[in-house]
């Protein structure tokens, strides 16, 4: 069986795409990156590093322009600062809205684009890396156990039931995911997921200290901090 893996190049999507690898053998697996016009192309370059890692085909698709009238703050238009603090300080401010680095309808327009490519690269499965984490208190609602059921059953009837969705992490943390990784030994030192584009993770963005958290967690400091 074939299988499509949305691949960001951070840490959820890459241990995802280990485990599909592990699975059903790099010769099954399309990885699939997609651009949203994010003010860097870290997240991009990891990805490309990370589908030649492990031979898998590679397909980037560039969906930036549907995001040109959002001022989420990750977007390259947006004047707006990325936060320097947690999804949780963030949350208590956000008042049951998503979080200023939610990008409107992102994970819908990523699934339902992979949908497609899926069906014509005889792709039966799309595997994407949203875990619990990201969907506590609302911040990424496109990221919620109920999010991934809905799109699925859509996807699911819309490609005559060709294709359907799994994310093996949504009810997993942050921790959880790591956990896998290590024991499969994923190349953490290749992933990109700091919202800043410089030369080292800043460390205070929302993603930097989840991600730190998660490699704490599991007792390892993370690769990306050590270089
Ligand atoms: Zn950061």
């Amino acid at each position: 069986m074939k299988v499509l893996v949305l691949t960001s190049g951070g840490v959820d999507s890459t241990t995802c795409l280990a485990m599909m690898v592990a699975e059903h053998g790099k010769d099954n697996v399309v990885a699939l990156s997609v651009s949203y016009g994010q003010k860097h192309a870290k997240e991009l370059e990891a990805s490309m590093k990370i589908a030649k890692y492990y031979g898998v085909e590679h397909i980037y698709l560039n969906l930036s322009e549907i995001f040109k009238y959002s001022d989420c703050s990750l977007l390259e238009h947006s004047d707006d600062e990325i936060p320097h603090e947690s999804y949780a300080e963030q949350i208590d401010k956000s008042d049951g809205k998503p979080v200023s680095t939610y990008v409107p309808f992102r994970n819908g327009l990523f699934l339902a684009s992979a949908a497609s490519i899926a069906i014509s690269k005889g792709c039966e499965i799309i595997y994407y890396g949203a875990h619990s984490d990201d969907a506590a208190g609302n911040a990424y609602p496109d990221c919620s156990e109920s999010f991934n059921r809905a799109m699925n059953e859509a996807i699911c009837e819309g490609s005559g039931g060709q294709v359907r969705i799994e994310a093996p992490f949504v009810s997993w943390t942050k921790k959880d995911v790591v956990k896998k990784g290590l024991e499969l030994n994923v190349p953490y030192e290749l992933t990109w997921s700091c919202y800043e584009g410089k030369d080292k993770p800043c460390g205070v963005c929302g993603t930097c200290i989840d991600r730190q958290q998660a490699f704490n967690l599991n007792g390892v400091t993370d690769p990306l901090v050590l270089k």
